[in-house]
């Protein structure tokens, strides 16, 4: 694998590919989640470029960001295994020469879940993404639906700004007790790791059971199941709209209906979602 840590060098290797170029944003501390982006990468697209950089301007909370795990050695050898082409590091002065992000209007996208408990939060994506584009100029770019309203940001950037990349969403990788991967999921002993499952099979047992009961209602069992968990708070529970990402009031309001949620335990912060019908 070739690996990157200045734009002009990452260029001079593209300006070489004939073929596409499929591209694959990542903060790092690399799990299964990111690498089965890899692999729809490396199926869709001649040459696959993976990068890591911990976007500061992203995290809403120091905290977080100095936190967040670095994994720099078994994540080269795990892209190594998978066959990726290309790992972009980027300095944060070639990221952003200005020293800081750019502002955007995603409307209503951006101020619901986690627009509304993040502030700046998809300023700060969406600064990085559009960067990393315009750098890159890829094809296709691989995104996770674990970050599903992330996906739908980068999805109307691209529509605003006219850039030429295919946006492709991927579906969440889990655990096998359910628990979706997340890097953050490293700073989990192994009895949180059991404990943070909860927040998928709460999920879960709203899809079997919301016909029963309002929407209103199906917030108040999911807040009831994680509280029954001391060391679990919820942050948000939302019942939306899958294409506007829009809280709905009843079930009717929509045909493609999911829930989101955000999960704090002991300190860290996790999300998930489910489809719960369409
Ligand atoms: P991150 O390194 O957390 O910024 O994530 C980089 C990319 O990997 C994003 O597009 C995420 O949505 C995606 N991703 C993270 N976790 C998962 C997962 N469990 N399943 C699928 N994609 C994921």
């Amino acid at each position: 694998m070739l690996v990157f840590t200045t734009i002009d060098s990452l260029q001079t290797q593209l300006n070489k590919e004939r073929g596409t170029i499929g591209f694959v944003p990542t903060m790092g501390a690399l799990h299964d989640g990111h690498i089965s982006l890899i692999s729809s990468s490396l199926d869709q697209s001649d040459f696959t470029v993976c990068s890591i950089f911990v976007n500061p301007i992203q995290f809403n909370k120091t905290s977080d960001f100095e936190n967040y795990p670095v994994t720099l050695e078994m994540d080269k050898e795990k892209l190594e295994a998978v066959g990726c082409h290309a790992l972009f590091l980027p300095s944060f002065e070639e990221m952003y020469p200005t020293g800081k992000g750019k502002s955007f209007d995603f409307g209503q996208l951006s101020s619901v879940m986690e627009g509304a408990y993040r502030p700046g939060h998809f300023d700060g994506v969406a600064s990085v993404i559009e960067r990393f584009f315009d750098i890159i100029e890829p094809d296709f770019a691989f995104f996770g639906e674990k970050d599903f309203q992330q996906l739908a940001v980068v999805s109307k950037l691209v529509e605003n700004s006219g850039i030429k990349t295919s946006v492709v969403g991927c579906p969440i990788v889990r655990e096998k007790n359910g628990l979706a991967m997340s890097s953050r999921n490293q700073r989990l002993s192994k009895v949180e790791k059991e404990v943070a499952s909860e927040i998928y099979k709460g999920l879960l047992d709203m899809k079997s059971n919301f016909r029963n009961i309002s929407v209103e209602g199906a917030k108040s069992s999911y807040i009831a199941w994680i509280d029954a968990h001391e060391i679990m708070e919820v942050e948000y529970i939302e019942i939306v709209d899958g294409k506007s990402l829009m809280p709905i009031k009843k079930w009717e309001d929509t045909t493609i209906c999911m829930a989101f949620t955000a999960i704090n335990i002991n300190g860290v912060r996790l999300i998930d979602n489910l489809t719960l019908f369409k």
